[in-house]
């Protein structure tokens, strides 16, 4: 999962989509790329329709599998083991650390701390620049980045970013979960007695205690687990698993891997630390058992509803029209009254090209006797891009009484796209 979830972070940035990035945030323009969909603001039901669908894949996946995000793809956890990694590599594994830090500082020692945090920093680093790729293109950021032209906005957001990377998976670590994520206090109220989470057998680990790898357990009077204290050493939130379920644990599997290695190498049977059910450990189901629960009503209810939405979020996109318009009445101009006996109103029309390529419109008004555009009907607006264009609407003088009177414009896309309708007033003089 950490190279899964890199990849794509530190990937995507870098794909290009004909002569664009696929995917970027343009804050500064209001569009969203991503891969061939190009997003306006007005696009906004999407991004919530996506919040939506990731929040219930949330409920679904936890009511399932307990924490898998906490465990797996959360980037607290994803980049506090890349940070573990780099220290394990550099500084050796945890008893060589704590040896070299209850020793008196030497050379070798903060040449290591040293190359330790190098490593982190620049990381982190490379974390900060990716990150401002997906709202500034990416090559653009690099060249700027050479030509030390880099913008104040773009400086202030990669080091934020860094420094978030290097405090959080450096030095909070653990803390961030434990105290400063909301999600570990609500977790528990989407789970039941039938999802996984990572459990102790108690009945088969106590009474505990250390043994020799020959010894035979059943005559000391002891269960499987041999004391080792490995499964807290290697906890990244620092908890003993063997006292039952806690908030804390974010679900990563860390005590339960070596757990097993321990029982490996005892002769035993793996499994004392593992995924499991509230259920399945009071009733002594195997897998099978675990398996048949999933299907459970609160799961079929989620996996209802979230298939529901993606649908209706797929079929929305797929019968989207590729272009927008608003309409904004010109409120400084007033009613003219024209030589010919016509009045006019004056509107600005904003046509928001969502294609990649050029487009030509076609702009026509209804909604009074006798109403005609009198500004050019035909209007090219380049790819990707947005135009505002002032629209010119006339009727004759004696065309109603006066008032305000709903109107419609029709833009329809020569190319065949599609065609829009915006509602709109007209304004008539007493
Ligand atoms: S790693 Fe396994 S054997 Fe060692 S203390 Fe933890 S539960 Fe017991
Ligand atoms: S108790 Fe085990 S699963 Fe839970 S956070 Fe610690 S190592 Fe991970």
């Amino acid at each position: 999962m950490v190279f899964l979830t890199q990849w794509v972070f530190y990937g995507l940035p870098w794909l290009q989509w004909g002569q664009r990035q696929a995917v970027l945030f343009d804050l500064d323009a209001r569009r969203f790329y991503i891969f061939g969909l190009v997003l306006y603001p007005q696009d906004f039901i999407y991004l919530t329709g996506l919040l939506v669908v990731s929040a219930l894949a949330l409920f679904l996946f936890t009511a399932v599998a307990g924490r898998l995000w906490c465990g797996f793809a959360c980037p607290q956890t994803v980049y506090t083991e890349i940070f573990l990694w780099i220290e394990h590599r550099i500084e050796g594994d945890r008893s060589a650390r704590l040896r070299r830090d209850a020793a008196p500082m030497s050379g070798g020692t903060l040449v290591r701390k040293g190359a330790k945090h190098l490593a982190w920093l620049l990381l982190s680093l490379w974390t900060g620049f990716t990150f401002v790729g997906y709202f500034t293109p990416i090559l653009d950021l690099g060249s700027e980045f050479a030509s030390s032209a880099l913008s104040a906005w773009e400086i202030f957001w990669v080091f934020f970013y860094a420094f978030a990377t290097y405090g959080n998976a450096g030095f909070l670590r653990e803390q961030m979960c434990k105290y400063m994520c909301p999600y570990a206090r609500f977790q528990s109220a989407m789970f039941d007695n039938d999802t996984l989470i990572v459990s102790y057998d108690e009945q088969r680990g106590e009474p505990r205690g250390a043994r020799s790898r020959k010894a035979d357990p059943s005559q000391l009077k002891l269960g499987s687990c041999v004391d080792c204290s490995l499964c807290v050493q290697v906890c990244p939130t620092g908890i003993d698993i063997r006292k039952g379920m806690q908030y804390e644990c974010i679900g990563c599997g860390a005590c339960a891997d070596v757990c097993d290695t321990v029982m490996d190498k005892m002769g035993y049977a793996r499994g004392l630390v593992k995924f499991s059910t509230q259920n399945a450990i009071a009733n002594g189901w195997n897998r099978a058992q675990i398996i048949r629960q999933v299907l459970r009503p609160r799961v079929l209810v989620y996996t209802a509803i979230l298939i529901s939405i993606v649908v209706a979020l797929g079929v929305s996109l797929s019968l989207r029209v590729p272009f927008k318009v608003d309409v904004v009445r010109d409120r400084s101009g007033v009613v003219r009254e024209l030589d010919g006996g016509m009045l006019e109103n004056v509107y600005r029309l904003q046509l928001m090209n969502a294609t990649e390529v050029n487009q030509e419109f076609r702009l026509a008004v209804h909604g009074l006797p006798a109403m005609k555009l009198a500004s050019p009907e035909r209007v090219s607006v380049g790819a990707t891009q947005s135009r505002w264009v002032a629209v010119r609407v006339q009727v004759p003088v004696d065309a109603s009484k006066s008032g305000s009177y709903p109107i419609h414009f029709e833009i329809e896309a020569l190319s065949g796209i599609g065609h829009v309708t915006e509602k709109s007033v007209f304004l008539l003089p007493r």
